[in-house]
């Protein structure tokens, strides 16, 4: 039945993510953040790119717990899949890296180095970021896609355009690498939207890569696009992703099955899938949410 209040109350919330996103975007992109750092504050000094949460339990305001005692290591270069059922805590932690909000609890380190010490301009040029719903700019593509490191040569865009299969949908558009995007701009498909910010995520070249999986279907042909700059951009990056995909869950070095904000358990999809009574085989057994394979794929 049609509900105004509740309508509203769920617009309402739709309205906090985007703006969250969006943020996540611009704080990521801001090379020269405003913020005061800590006195002391240290460059962050990256070799392998291992992100370790040690402990970290954390609050929004004086909200209940939403994270408890987290305990997660992310290998460099590998990829650590974060699943759960919605609301377990998988964006909070994403949102927790590039310091968007600091644990109530515990710490967050890379490459040993505690990140609430270190200059919030040094953490973020270590981090890329590509979310479900890709944030585009007023401006043109090209514009769009140096925002990811704005001293970008445009020999480098068009090389993260190729890597990000995006280069031929480009030309293809009135402009090219000129024609505008965002609210006055040309319309781009969601897969094309996606390939952009990968392409943006490219250029920026960071160790360290985000990413929140998008959950809506594309169609198999954009999938397919999408999911082949996907396996680039994952190369040789530390990648920490919110996965709502079974193949992508699949294939991660680590699985860490999320649910009210603890660690339930971790492990290869091999191992999880083995232990009989464990959360992760009760959900692959439901083929269902938490990890929401659509039910054509795979
Ligand atoms: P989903 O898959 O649905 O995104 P999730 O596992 O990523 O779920 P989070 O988005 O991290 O879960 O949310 C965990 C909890 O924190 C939820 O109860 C959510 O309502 C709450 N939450 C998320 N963002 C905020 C915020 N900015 N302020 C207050 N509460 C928030």
């Amino acid at each position: 039945a049609y509900d105004p209040a509740r309508r509203l109350a769920k617009l309402q919330v739709q309205i906090e993510r985007a703006v969250v996103n969006a943020r996540m975007i611009y704080a990521l992109l801001d090379l020269q953040p405003q913020q005061r750092e800590v006195a002391d504050a240290a460059d962050l000094v990256v070799t392998e790119a291992r992100v370790e949460l040690k402990n970290v339990s954390f609050a929004y305001g004086d909200g209940a717990a939403i994270l408890k005692g987290v305990d997660i290591v992310a290998e460099g270069g590998k990829t650590t899949a974060l699943v759960g059922p919605s609301g377990a805590g998988k964006s909070t932690i994403i949102a927790l890296i590039p310091r968007f909000y600091d644990p109530t609890e515990g710490a967050i380190l890379i490459d040993g180095q505690d990140i609430a010490k270190v200059t919030k301009t040094s953490l973020r040029r270590q981090l890329a970021y590509v979310s479900q719903q890709p944030y585009l700019f007023e401006g043109s593509i090209r514009d769009n896609i140096r925002y990811g490191r704005p001293e970008a040569t445009d020999v480098e865009i068009e090389d993260a355009a190729r890597l990000a299969h995006a280069h031929d949908f480009i030309l293809a558009q009135p402009k090219g690498y000129d024609t505008p995007v965002g609210e006055n701009g040309i319309t781009l498909s969601g897969g094309q939207r996606q390939r952009l910010s990968i392409a943006r995520a490219l250029v920026r070249n960071a160790p360290i890569l985000l990413l929140d999986e998008a959950t809506s279907a594309l169609d198999n042909e954009s999938e397919a696009a999408v999911q082949k700059a996907l396996d680039v951009a994952m190369k040789d990056r530390t990648v920490i992703v919110v996965a709502h995909r079974l193949s992508t869950v699949v294939k991660a070095d680590r699985i860490v099955v999320m649910n009210e904000g603890q660690v339930m358990e971790q492990g290869t999809h091999e191992e999880l899938a083995n232990r009989k009574d464990g959360l992760y085989a009760r959900l692959n057994n439901l083929q269902a949410s938490p990890i929401e394979a659509p039910a054509t794929e795979d």
